[in-house]
């Protein structure tokens, strides 16, 4: 099988973007998660079960369950955060972080091969409280693959160069970026 370095794979996405903002082309978007009412507690299976310890490799994923507009589209979890709840989203990083403490037990130490942040919009959290958690994960995740990918889902309008200088300096080196709709629903 033919095998595409870091490097190939990003100048590829770049200019794969650039045509597409030049030509105007956007090939269609199929939205494919199951809405949340289909979910369900796993009530007969638990972590330990499929965290065996042993595990080699991992994708980390953190959710983000907060967005400051609501998408009239939107089903993932996620509920509206504004200027007063700064308290809310820190007991969320540390909700965060005791989880981590959690489920380290069952993950072991195994190599990470990617971190993706997602949500909900990641970047409602300040950078302060993003190296919270960086910090943790780096603490008790020693092993990173070399070409491991670190990722955050950010909404434009709160980026500026100072935020996403301070990403670059606590380990993200993607970010994904999504326009939202004007907000029509209160969660
Ligand atoms: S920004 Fe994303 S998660 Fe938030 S409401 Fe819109 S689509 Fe949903």
């Amino acid at each position: 099988m033919q095998t595409i370095s870091p490097t190939d794979r990003k100048e590829f996405i770049s200019n794969s973007i650039k045509f597409q903002i030049k030509n105007d082309f956007w090939p269609g978007y199929v939205h494919g998660y199951p809405h949340k009412k289909a979910y369900r507690t796993m009530n007969h299976i638990g972590i330990q079960d499929i965290w065996k310890p042993g595990l080699t490799e991992l994708n980390l994923y953190i959710h983000i369950p907060f967005c400051e507009r609501i998408c009239s589209f939107c089903n993932l979890f996620k509920m509206a955060v504004g200027k007063n709840d700064s308290d809310l989203l820190d007991n969320y990083v540390e909700a965060v972080i005791r989880q981590i403490d959690h489920y380290k037990e069952y993950i072991g130490n195994p190599t990470i091969k990617s971190l993706f942040y997602g949500g909900g919009t990641p970047n409602v959290l300040s950078i302060k409280q993003l190296e919270k958690i960086q910090n943790k994960l780096h603490k008790e995740f020693t092993d990173w693959s070399s070409d491991v990918e670190s990722c955050i889902e950010c909404s434009p309008d709160k980026l500026n160069n100072d935020y996403v200088k301070a990403l670059k300096e606590i380990g993200f080196d993607r970010v994904s970026i999504g326009v939202q709709t004007r907000q029509l629903l209160d969660m």
